[in-house]
């Protein structure tokens, strides 16, 4: 019954969301804050009358306000149902096998290779250096299709410095595109969003899931040249008029007017983050330096695996890749302070 097309796709699996027991969830680096109290006013005053009729197809208000917060025109801003949608129509826009590979990291985000699957775009993967930092270099060697990496990256959670992006866009062809993944930028990384005025083949990908505390929302952003937008918005229309629904957009716009509110959730994240991967460390497990609300660790001479299910048994959830290089590590999201004390304990008495 199935297509050719169909039978070779191989999907990307999603963290685990347990519908069976109650886990502490630090698998899929949702925020464990709430969102802005601005949301549960804006959801208890709804208007269902507006379910009627279809929603706006352009998001021009939620475009608008982002902007506003940006100091774009909206023609430069491109919204999307998450930003894996985002990226996937990133993917299609501005990639493609007529003109080489596409280039990431070896180590990376694990739904790009699914995208490059899913469009037919072939892609080379660029080893990250010994210490597990991006080795920009190597995007710049001759040929390709463009480059995609996520800053931080994932799920390392080591940044980039704007000068190293402001190097390799100076170095990279003009005519090719540039994706920089920014979903945990807001956790202590320096956004390259300002770049994108001097450089048109800058694509830069958002999302309000991590940060502003909406996974079940759905929202994602691109911000970039009008060129790359309106490129973005012919996939769109090619695919679902009205990806993103009347309410998302109403409660993505009240989500930006406030700010404060999620800047001070996530300075207490950072905070935790800092006193956590301290207190890890000292347990004698490897962390790397991360910029984001994640951290990615290492207990020598246990098997990464053994981790996961370990702290599985004891009713807490991280993430395990079964990937070369990585195998031996864990991704494990940052929580509400109590929840890393949790994990603390179990970590000192099972490892
Ligand atoms: N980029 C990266 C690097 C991510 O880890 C995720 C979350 N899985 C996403 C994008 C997608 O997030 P969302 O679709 O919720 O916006």
């Amino acid at each position: 019954m199935l297509s050719e097309r169909m039978k070779r796709l191989v999907p990307y699996t999603p963290g685990e969301q347990p519908q069976d027991r109650k886990y502490l969830k630090l698998n899929t680096n949702e925020n464990p804050y709430p969102p802005s109290p601005r949301i549960r006013e804006a959801l208890e005053n709804l208007d269902i009358e507006r379910l009627r009729l279809y929603p706006d197809p352009l998001s021009t208000r939620l475009r608008e306000k982002l902007a506003l917060k940006w100091g774009l025109h909206r023609d430069q801003v491109f919204v999307s149902n998450g930003s894996d949608e985002a990226l996937s129509f990133c993917f299609y826009a501005f990639f493609g096998s007529e003109r080489g590979k596409l280039r990431f990291p070896d180590v990376t985000y694990s739904f790009f290779p699914v995208y490059c699957s899913f469009y037919d775009i072939p892609y080379e993967t660029v080893p990250l250096n010994d210490d597990f930092t991006i080795d920009m270099a190597r995007f710049l060697t001759e040929g390709g299709c463009g480059v995609i990496f996520p800053n931080p990256n994932a799920p390392t959670g080591i940044c980039v410095s704007p000068e190293q992006v402001i190097d390799l866009m100076e170095n990279y062809p003009r005519d090719r595109v540039v994706v920089i993944d920014e979903a945990y930028i807001d956790f202590g990384g320096e956004s390259a969003v300002p770049l994108i005025h001097r450089f048109p083949n800058l694509a830069v990908v958002r999302t309000f899931s991590k940060s502003m505390s909406l996974a079940g929302l759905r929202l994602g952003v691109v911000l970039g040249d009008k060129a790359l937008v309106s490129a973005l918005f012919t996939v769109k229309d090619s695919f679902n008029s009205y990806p993103l629904g009347a309410f998302s957009q109403l409660l993505g716009e009240i989500a930006l007017s406030d700010e404060s509110y999620y800047h001070s959730i996530t300075k207490e994240i950072i905070s935790t983050r800092e006193d956590f991967t301290r207190k890890l460390s000292g347990l004698g497990w490897k962390v790397l330096p991360s910029k984001a609300n994640f951290v990615f660790a290492k207990k020598k001479g246990v098997p990464g695996r053994d981790v996961y299910l370990g702290l599985k048994a004891q009713g807490i959830l991280v993430r395990h890749f079964d990937a070369q290089r990585i195998r031996d590590f864990v991704r494990i999201t940052v929580g509400k302070r109590e929840d890393m004390e949790r994990l603390l304990a179990a970590a000192k008495e099972h490892f």
